[in-house]
């Protein structure tokens, strides 16, 4: 068998399983074409992506404009490494803190290193401009949280499959609940060594739990008046999936340091950053970090570009209209089910939860219906299903998608 002969999807599967590492445990369907809204499998069924690669492809599979800009740089200069400058960072810089409103950006490629990237530099913030004594620096995260697979971030997880056997862990993160302002307040005012408070304003893996409204507002002015750096991981939440270009702009606040991964390629390529002020960013001088692929033309083109799309087709206003309807239609259904308890989210970025406990199979058996029935999602804590289309959805295919979800949920009504 020659290597580009098309495979069947169990062929491909079979070679998944024997030559890959088991680190993942997809959902049976191979694609191999994504276009908009849809993708195809290789025996050519089409599905509606109700994933999202996990909310990198807000602007939907292969967009054009995004296809075109990295070609066209792929064709021109694809990489020098940070030795030399290049002509597109800086463009993209200057377009990328405009859009967002700060002084300075800090390119990486992977969310987990944006992550990284921003509990170094308010480490050393904390140090250089706060004053706290050398490894004394503390860094309040929230339970349940999602920020990547790196040993450090996994070290402040609770979640015990992302962690165990994988220490000794990283020193100097306090952990509290989410979506609580007393714990948030309790910490700062006993603690001096507080640096950072890293949150996600909508908790998207551990099955999209949105705070209380005034909760990240709120969290906010007590970073402020205690001289704590308020660190919003935006990387699910960010470029228009919720409702507005970031989850933190429902409540008017800004970060003072923004981290964004996903759809900042329109999942094209791997393009994550870190943006802050000058106050904050300047503490990083050559030397202190780097990655090699960070910044590179054609991540420069295709970050340029995906931000763009995201204004010209007014995706976020479009995840606003669409998520409201989704809910609305999601929860009449709901009235008269008793397989589904509840749909929750913001925007595009939605999750049911399912009647049953969190070991039990159902929900991954609603999502195998759902393939079937021509709609990919997958479960996400066992008993939530995450629903996140791409932006460019229409209302008519929208309403098709919640014809699909709620005939494969009659299925399962006990
Ligand atoms: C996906 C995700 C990350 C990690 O991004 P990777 O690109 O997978 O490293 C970090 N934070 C949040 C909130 C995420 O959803």
């Amino acid at each position: 068998m020659a290597v580009l002969d098309q495979l069947t999807s169990q062929e491909a599967m079979d070679l998944e399983n024997k030559y890959g590492a088991h680190n993942y445990h997809p959902l049976p369907v191979v694609l191999s074409r994504g276009e908009g809204v849809y993708v195809w499998d290789v025996e050519g069924k089409k599905y509606y992506d109700f994933l999202s690669a996990y909310s990198a492809v807000n602007q939907g599979h292969c967009h054009p404009k995004i296809v075109s800009a990295m070609v066209n740089q792929a064709q021109t200069l694809t990489l020098t490494s940070r030795a030399f400058y290049n002509d597109m960072l800086g463009t993209f810089e200057k377009y990328a803190t405009e859009t967002f409103g700060y002084d300075k950006l800090l390119p990486m490629n992977t969310g987990a290193e944006a992550v990284e990237t921003a509990l170094k530099l308010c480490r050393k913030w904390a140090y250089e401009v706060k004053g706290i004594d050398e490894n004394e620096a503390e860094i309040v995260v929230c339970e349940n949280n999602f920020h990547g697979r790196t040993t450090t971030i996994i070290s402040f997880s609770n979640d015990p499959v992302a962690r165990k056997n994988f220490g000794p862990y990283t020193k100097g993160f306090i952990k509290i609940e989410y979506d609580n302002l007393k714990a948030l307040e309790e910490v700062l005012s006993s603690n001096t060594n507080v640096a950072g408070f890293l949150v996600e304003p909508i908790q998207g893996e551990a099955g999209v739990y949105v705070p209380t409204e005034g909760y990240l507002t709120k969290a906010k002015a007590l970073c402020e008046k205690h001289n704590v750096l308020f660190i919003a991981d935006e990387v699910q939440t960010g470029i228009a999936r919720t409702g507005k270009m970031l989850a933190i702009d429902h409540e008017n606040i800004k970060a003072d340091i923004l981290i964004l991964g996903k759809a900042l390629s329109g999942g094209a390529y791997p393009v994550s950053a870190v943006l802050a002020n000058d106050n904050i960013m300047n503490v990083i001088k050559p030397g202190n970090h780097g990655s090699t692929f960070g910044g590179n033309p054609v991540a420069a083109a295709v970050g340029m570009a995906a931000l763009q799309v995201i204004k010209d087709e007014k995706l976020a206003e479009n995840a606003q209209i669409l998520g409201e309807l989704f809910r609305a239609e999601l929860s009449k259904f709901i009235e008269t089910s008793n397989i589904v308890n509840g749909v929750r989210g913001k925007g595009l970025l939605n999750a049911i939860l399912i009647n049953d406990d969190e070991e039990s199979e159902t929900a991954w058996n609603i999502c195998m219906a759902l393939r079937d029935n021509g709609l990919l999602a997958k479960p996400t804590h066992g008993n939530i299903i995450r629903f996140a289309p791409p932006l460019v959805m229409t209302k008519e295919q929208l309403l098709d998608c919640v014809a699909i979800i709620t005939k494969t949920l009659k299925q399962f009504e006990v």
